[in-house]
């Protein structure tokens, strides 16, 4: 049996990425035994620096991509278009608003004011 591992370098790398393994039963010209596996030199969680022959463990979670989440913003007033008031969010009066009044609002109060809402005298917003 003869067996002939082939390593393959890149470049000036001390450490060959990839290897050639030829298997070869002598006895019968191969007949019997002929293997040829072309391999690289990787494995499932270790990054390689093929160039200095380092290896270190890849934290695969660290590849996952973020997830941003991002809280159920709530407005910063609500708006009765009917009454032409602008309440917290937390109003007691905002529950009477009907939903076709109602509008929630997420920005300055300035523009509000400016668009000539009032605020409410309840809640002060
Ligand atoms: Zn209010």
């Amino acid at each position: 049996m003869l067996y002939l591992v082939t390593l393959i370098f890149e470049g000036d790398n001390l450490l060959a990425s990839s290897g050639l393994i030829e298997g070869y039963s002598v006895e019968d010209s191969g007949s019997e035994f002929c293997l040829c596996v072309y391999a690289f030199n990787i494995q499932p969680g270790v990054q390689i620096d093929y160039a200095t022959g380092e290896s270190a463990l890849v934290d695969t979670a660290s590849l996952e991509p973020i997830k941003q989440v991002s809280p159920e913003s709530e407005p910063d007033y609500v708006l009765n278009k009917y009454t032409r008031k602008f309440h917290r969010p937390s109003c007691s009066s905002v529950q009477d608003i009907k939903p076709s009044n109602r509008e929630d609002y997420p920005g300055s109060r300035e523009t509000l004011v400016e668009r000539g809402y009032e605020p409410c005298k309840r809640c002060h917003p």
